[in-house]
C-alpha cells in the first residue's frame, strides 16, 4: 500500500481539519472517504495529505484540503441537491462534493484536466457527475439552474449570469478579487429580494479566464 494509506498520516489530516474549525461530520467523513492521493501528480502522492495546494497539469491547481473541506461545509449541502462547480482541475473537490449531493456538473476549460479528472471520477465510481469541457462563464442554457454553485477559480467579480443561475435560496460561493493575488470567498444566497452577500476567508486561487482553452 502506498504510504499515504497510512493511518497516521489519515488520522494527522483529519485532526488537522479539525483544529481549523472543519466540524460538519458528513463533511469530516468524506475528506476522509476520497483519496486524494489519486488526485495528484504521481509524483506527490507522498505528499497528498499535506494541507497545501499542488501544482497539476496545464499549470493548474490541485486546492489545499482545508479550502476544500471550508467551501463544502460553507456550501451547507442537502442530499437532494444539483450543485455547478466551475473548476473541474483534478476533480477532487468534485469527488467530495458528489457524496454530499444529488448530482454535480463541473466545467472545466482545459480538455486534459477534463479528460483525466472524468476518467478518475469514474474510477472511483462517482457516477453523479458529469465533467463539460467548456466554459464556466458561458453555462449552457440547457443545464438548468441549480441549488449550489461553487466557483473554484478566481473572478474580479461574480458575473450577474452566473448568480441567477441560483434556484431560490441556492448559494454560491466565489473567490472574488485580484487574479493574481490574495482573494476573499464570498457566499451570495439568493433570497426572494436578491443577493445576500458575506465575506468568509482570504484565499489564493488561480485565476478564472474566459473560454475553452486551445493549448490542451
Ligand atoms: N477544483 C479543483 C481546483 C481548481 S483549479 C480541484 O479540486 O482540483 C482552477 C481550475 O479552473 C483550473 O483547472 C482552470 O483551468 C479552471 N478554469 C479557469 N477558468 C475557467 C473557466 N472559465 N471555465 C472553466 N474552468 C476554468
Amino acid at each position: 500500500m502506498p504510504d499515504s494509506q497510512n493511518p497516521p498520516e489519515k488520522m494527522k489530516f483529519q485532526l488537522s481539519l479539525r483544529r481549523r474549525g472543519i466540524s460538519d461530520q458528513a463533511v469530516l467523513r468524506t475528506m476522509e472517504d476520497v483519496p486524494r492521493e489519486l488526485f495528484v501528480e504521481p509524483a506527490d502522492r507522498g505528499v497528498a495529505y499535506c494541507d497545501t495546494a499542488l501544482g497539476i497539469a496545464c499549470g493548474q491547481t490541485i486546492s489545499q484540503p482545508f479550502v476544500v473541506a471550508y467551501m463544502t461545509e460553507q456550501l451547507g449541502l442537502q442530499k437532494s441537491h444539483r450543485v455547478l462547480e466551475i473548476g473541474t482541475g483534478s476533480g477532487y473537490q468534485s469527488a467530495v462534493l458528489s457524496r454530499l449531493c444529488a448530482h454535480v456538473l463541473t466545467i472545466e476549460r482545459y480538455r486534459t484536466l477534463a479528460d483525466r479528472a472524468r476518467a478518475r471520477l469514474e474510477k472511483l465510481g462517482c457516477d453523479n457527475v458529469e465533467v463539460l469541457l467548456g466554459d464556466g462563464f458561458d453555462v449552457p442554457a440547457g443545464a438548468g439552474n441549480f441549488d449550489r454553485i461553487l466557483v473554484t477559480a478566481a473572478m474580479e467579480q461574480i458575473p450577474d449570469a452566473l448568480a441567477q443561475r441560483l434556484e431560490p435560496e441556492g448559494v454560491l460561493i466565489a473567490p472574488v478579487g485580484p487574479l493574481h493575488g490574495v482573494q476573499t470567498l464570498i457566499r451570495l444566497v439568493r433570497t426572494e429580494t436578491g443577493f445576500e452577500r458575506k465575506e468568509l476567508v482570504d484565499v489564493r486561487f488561480v485565476p478564472a479566464l474566459p473560454g475553452i482553452a486551445r493549448e490542451l
